[in-house]
């Protein structure tokens, strides 16, 4: 075999042993080798090296495939926690924002005297415990420098109260009321810039409106001097 036809045949091989060479180019490499003994041994060779770079693109693919399926476990690992997390998120704020008004004889609420200071009288919960306590102020009566209020309160209890806060409340004072008449709770002012100032004088019960009004507390002064608060039950 001359030299020259070695050299060509030898820079076909690695196209040959990739598949990439034409039929014809196939067919003078082919019958080049069988008469050729020292291309047959560089083709061996070069087979052998070619080999390992496969084997390692394969090992490769393998660690890319695991990679994927990791990422994706990971991934839906993550959705799971993501939604679980949610899931708890949305159920305790449900369980927490949804109240309903609590009747008056389940509270079990009454106003006692403050034991160190005797003008004031403390609302004082022995029921269950409520998720909220609201309150609106209204007008019983209205003089040139005072307005005299009535608080009108009410509890609600919420899913999250029932289910776990179950322990009845004892003696838990959640407000005061002033007996004093000079005690004010703040002040309102006309367009003429005269200021009235406010007092609270009753509070009552409600639990939804139009139901009955039950009687909390009445400032004894107050209904001395107007009689029993106002007329409103
Ligand atoms: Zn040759």
């Amino acid at each position: 075999m001359d030299k020259q036809s070695c050299n060509i045949v030898q820079d076909l091989l690695p196209l040959y042993i990739d598949e990439a060479c034409s039929e014809e180019s196939r067919e003078v490499v082919e019958a080049h080798l069988k008469e050729c003994e020292a291309c047959r041994e560089a083709f061996e060779q070069m087979k052998e090296n070619l080999k390992f770079p496969a084997e390692h693109a394969d090992a490769k693919r393998g660690l890319e495939k695991i990679r994927k399926v990791l990422r994706k476990k990971y991934v839906i690992l993550a959705l799971v926690v993501a939604a679980v997390t949610g899931g708890c998120m949305a159920g305790s704020w449900i369980l927490q924002t949804i109240e309903e008004p609590i009747a008056y004889e389940d509270l079990k609420m009454s106003v006692v005297r403050d034991k160190k200071d005797p003008t004031l009288y403390n609302l004082t919960f022995n029921g269950e415990s409520y998720a909220g306590l609201y309150s609106e102020a209204i007008t019983l009566k209205e003089d040139k420098n005072c307005i005299y209020e009535a608080e009108i309160v009410h509890c609600n209890r919420s899913f999250w109260t029932q289910l776990f806060e179950r322990k009845p409340l004892k003696n838990a004072v959640m407000w005061s009321f002033s007996e004093n008449p000079d005690t004010t709770v703040g002040y309102v002012a006309d367009e003429k810039g005269n200021k009235k100032v406010v007092k609270t004088v009753a509070a009552y019960y409600q639990a939804t409106p139009g139901s009955p009004r039950y009687l909390l507390w009445e400032a004894d002064w107050y209904k001395k001097a107007h009689g029993k608060s106002g007329g409103i039950v």
